[in-house]
């Protein structure tokens, strides 16, 4: 019983966030949705700890598909990062904003970048591309995300201050072309980086919040050093490049890390 502590833990505060919210804001809908994810993670985990392999993409489409198809093209939400800078301008602490709080502003600091391993709808369909391990060394094209996030700023900025009338549905429009951009960019990237990763790696502009809050991250994969015989396996499988032999938090690419487990998965000495 003791293994299965971890998705008891998860479900458990995923279940007090979805109380709190729910008595907080007497709307029901937030003790759907939360227990909805927290079932759909904790689910999971269990499944990763009876070794069944295909554990995380059954998270990351529970989870994508819900926040892509329901909240996204049902409820007409947009969750992208235009949608938490238009709920931010307008003082609303609701959808968006409460979702970039919990799983890519604050929640990072516990879970770190679980987002991007188990519920991004981005990456849903990227992970499904051939190159699931780097076939190119990285490049310094990380400035580029700054560019996407500063211009995703700019962009409801301008429409805010040109008193833009239908706000919600020029949003919901930006959603659904902001996603369809992501997803060819992300795929043209993969293919010509042999990289599934690219688009994560280079263009995201929500790792300007997820690196930094993940850098302090609680759950972190470490090494066992009297165990590790060095053999390199770990860095080989790992779709984000970083260096999990080295358990400092400046570790190469630490800030990376979507806790996918596959450097656990294969290292043969058991040391991660
Ligand atoms: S880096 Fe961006 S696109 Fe990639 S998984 Fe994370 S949130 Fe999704
Ligand atoms: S795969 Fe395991 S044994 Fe090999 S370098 Fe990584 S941690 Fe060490
Ligand atoms: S393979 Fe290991 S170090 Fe690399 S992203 Fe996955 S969990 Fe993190």
């Amino acid at each position: 019983m003791k293994k299965y502590v971890t998705p008891i833990v998860i479900l458990a505060v995923f279940e007090a966030v979805a109380i709190t919210l729910w008595l907080a804001k007497d709307n029901l809908f937030y003790l759907f949705n939360f227990s909805y994810i927290g079932i759909s993670i904790a689910l999971g985990v269990f499944l990763f700890i009876r070794k069944y392999r295909h554990a995380r993409r059954i998270v990351q489409l529970l989870v994508g598909l819900y926040m892509l198809v329901y909240l996204g093209l049902i409820s007409r939400e947009n969750m992208q990062i235009e949608g938490f800078w238009y709920y931010l301008f307008t003082g609303v602490f609701e959808a968006a904003t409460i979702h970039y709080a919990v799983a890519k502003i604050f929640g990072p600091l516990i879970f770190g970048r679980g987002w991007c391993g188990y519920a991004c709808w981005t990456a849903m369909v990227l992970d499904f591309l051939p190159y699931k391990t780097p076939g190119q060394p990285r490049r310094k094209l990380g400035w580029i995300r700054y560019v996407t996030f500063a211009a995703s700023l700019v962009f409801v900025a301008a429409l805010f201050l040109a008193r833009a009338g239908d706000m919600e549905g020029i949003m919901f429009r930006a959603f659904i072309i902001g996603n369809v951009l992501y997803y060819a960019v992300g795929i043209i990237l993969a293919f010509a980086f042999r990289d599934n990763r690219a688009f994560c790696k280079y263009i995201c502009p929500i790792t300007v919040f997820l690196k930094p809050m993940s850098y302090y991250s609680l759950f972190r994969v470490k090494c066992d050093k009297e165990k590790c015989v060095s053999c390199g396996k770990c860095k080989r499988v790992c779709p984000m490049n970083v260096d999990v032999t080295d358990n400092s938090r400046k570790r190469e690419n630490g800030t990376e890390c979507i806790l996918c487990m596959e450097c656990v998965k294969n290292c043969p000495e058991e040391a991660l």
